[in-house]
C-alpha cells in the first residue's frame, strides 16, 4: 500500500508538470519532423542519409507518443462513465489492434461469453487502458501467437484477462512493471502500464500481472460489476 501511494503521488506531481511541458515542446517538435520529412526527400538518393533521416522522423514521433501519455496524467481526474457492456468495450480495442496482431501473425481470441457484463467506465479512457495492455501482449510476440481475452465475474466483480503466450517477464522485472518509465523496450516510454493501473485504479478497480520467462503472461483486470 505505501509503494502505490508513493506512486499515486510521484503521479500527481508528473500529471502537474506534463501539461507545460508539454506545450513547449509540441511546436518546436512538430518544425522537426517536418523539416525532417524534407530533408528525408532531399536525401532520397543517398542510403545513408535515407537511413538518418528516418530515425529522426522516427524519434519525433517517439516523442510524441511520450508527450501524449504525459498529459493524460494531467487530464482532470473526473471520469466520464457511462454504464456498458464490458464486451463492447473490450471487442472495439481489438479491433484498433486487428492490424497490428494481423501483421506479426497474432490471432485475437476472443471469449467473452458473460450473460451480464456491465459496468461503469469511462470509455474513452478504459478503450485506452485494453489497448495499452493489448499492444504490450502484442509487442510480446514477435514470432506471432494467441492473444486470448476473458471475461469472467467474481461474486461483485468483472475480471477480464489478457493472456498472450509471448516472451513472458524475467521474474527481477515483476515488481517495476508499474512505475512510470519503467520500459525493457528500446521505443518504450514505460508510461503504458502505470497510467493503466490508475485509470483503473479510478475506477474503483485494480490491475495485477503474472508471467513465465518464455512462456508468456497474464494481465488481470478486475473492476466493479454493475448489477
Ligand atoms: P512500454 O510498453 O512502453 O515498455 P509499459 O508500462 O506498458 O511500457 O510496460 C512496461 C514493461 O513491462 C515493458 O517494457 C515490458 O518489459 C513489460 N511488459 C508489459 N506487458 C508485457 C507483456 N504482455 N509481455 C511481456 N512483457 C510485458
Amino acid at each position: 500500500l505505501e509503494a502505490k501511494l508513493r506512486r499515486n503521488e510521484r503521479l500527481a506531481a508528473l500529471g502537474r508538470m506534463a501539461a507545460g511541458v508539454a506545450h513547449e515542446l509540441r511546436n518546436p517538435l512538430s518544425s522537426i519532423k517536418g523539416l525532417a520529412v524534407l530533408l528525408k526527400g532531399r536525401v532520397a538518393e543517398d542510403p545513408e542519409g535515407r537511413r538518418t533521416a528516418d530515425i529522426l522522423v522516427q524519434e519525433v514521433e517517439r516523442l510524441n507518443r511520450s508527450i501524449s501519455e504525459l498529459l493524460d496524467y494531467a487530464r482532470p481526474e473526473k471520469l466520464q462513465t457511462s454504464t456498458i457492456a464490458l464486451h463492447e468495450v473490450l471487442e472495439k480495442a481489438s479491433t484498433l489492434v486487428g492490424v497490428d496482431a494481423a501483421a506479426q501473425n497474432i490471432r485475437i481470441v476472443p471469449s467473452l461469453t458473460l450473460d451480464n457484463d456491465l459496468v461503469e467506465v469511462d470509455e474513452d479512457r478504459m478503450n485506452q487502458v485494453f489497448l495499452n495492455l493489448m499492444l504490450n501482449a502484442i509487442q510480446a510476440m514477435p514470432d506471432g501467437g494467441e492473444l486470448r481475452i476473458v471475461t469472467e465475474r467474481e461474486e461483485g466483480w468483472l475480471i477480464c484477462s489478457i493472456n498472450d503466450d509471448g516472451v513472458g517477464i524475467a521474474e527481477e522485472n515483476m515488481g517495476r512493471l508499474f512505475d512510470p518509465y519503467f520500459t525493457t523496450k528500446s521505443d518504450g516510454t514505460g508510461l503504458g502500464l502505470a497510467l493503466s493501473a490508475k485509470i483503473v485504479e479510478e475506477h474503483g478497480g485494480s490491475i495485477s500481472i503474472s508471467s513465465r520467462l518464455g512462456r508468456g503472461t497474464q494481465v488481470r483486470l478486475q473492476l466493479p460489476a454493475v448489477t
